[in-house]
């Protein structure tokens, strides 16, 4: 594995990329995806001067979490995150990016409130009609934000989204597109919990599109470590 020279190629592409949209590369978050990646791996990329590490599930997190004990390095949660799970990662990961339902915001508010914190999160947004997918729907999610706006121990950051898989990653910036739109719209919402900071759009295959769509946070496995085995298991 060539970490050191992938880290570097990616932010010569994202450069590029920020360049070509007149947008500064330093406005754009990068986490690297550690699911399936060892912890040498991972500390060769903290060396690299990756500080937010993204992993998709509670245990691997759990795994990892107390080996990785750096302060300079913030854990996100990127994953769908069952409710029983929740009280794991609460308080530990500085962001949970995949909130995709009322209960499971009622779920880290409670968990937030004994902890005597607040949570930052993220609403996981579904702009494509697959089937599969989490996240909340469009429909809904005033009614989402609405309700969040009664937790007190729960911050709302931003929106995520994953796009559907496509050949060209062109054919994904109309879903990117719906995810910034929305985004920008809520940015003027007047709740104090509620603040829209972090659009988190684009993976290793599509964060040129997402970049070009006004993602300021990309989450990025492949790209930094290289192919995943297992892949089908852990890319849901
Ligand atoms: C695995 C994963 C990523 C990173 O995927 P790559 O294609 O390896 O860059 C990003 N976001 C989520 C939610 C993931 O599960």
């Amino acid at each position: 594995m060539h970490i050191k020279e992938n880290i570097e190629k990616l932010r010569y592409d994202i450069d590029e990329v920020c360049n070509e949209i007149g947008t500064n590369p330093d406005t754009i978050k990068i986490i690297a995806v550690t699911k399936n990646v060892n912890i040498e791996n991972i500390r060769e990329a903290i060396t690299c001067g990756m500080s937010n590490l993204g992993e998709n599930r509670v245990q691997e997190f759990l795994n990892k979490f107390p080996i990785i004990c750096d302060n300079n390095v913030k854990w996100h949660l990127i994953g769908h995150l069952q409710t029983n799970k929740v009280k794991h990662v609460v308080g530990s990961v500085c962001l949970i990016q995949s909130v995709d339902s009322i209960k499971l915001t009622q779920e880290i508010d409670k968990k937030a409130r004994e902890l005597n914190i607040i949570q930052d999160i993220l609403v996981e947004v579904k702009t494509s009609f697959e089937e599969t997918k989490f996240g909340i729907s469009i429909d809904s999610l005033n009614k989402v934000l609405d309700e969040i706006s009664g937790l007190s121990n729960i911050k709302v950051k931003g929106l995520m989204t994953i796009a559907p898989k496509v050949d060209n990653e062109d054919e994904a910036r109309p879903y990117f597109k719906i995810a910034y739109d929305l985004f920008d719209r809520l940015k003027s919402v007047n709740q104090s919990n509620i603040k829209m900071e972090y659009l988190s759009m684009g993976m290793s295959g599509d964060y040129k599109a997402a970049i070009k769509e006004g993602s300021n946070m990309i989450r990025i496995g492949t790209a930094i470590f290289g192919e995943r085995k297992n892949k089908e298991l852990h890319c849901e």
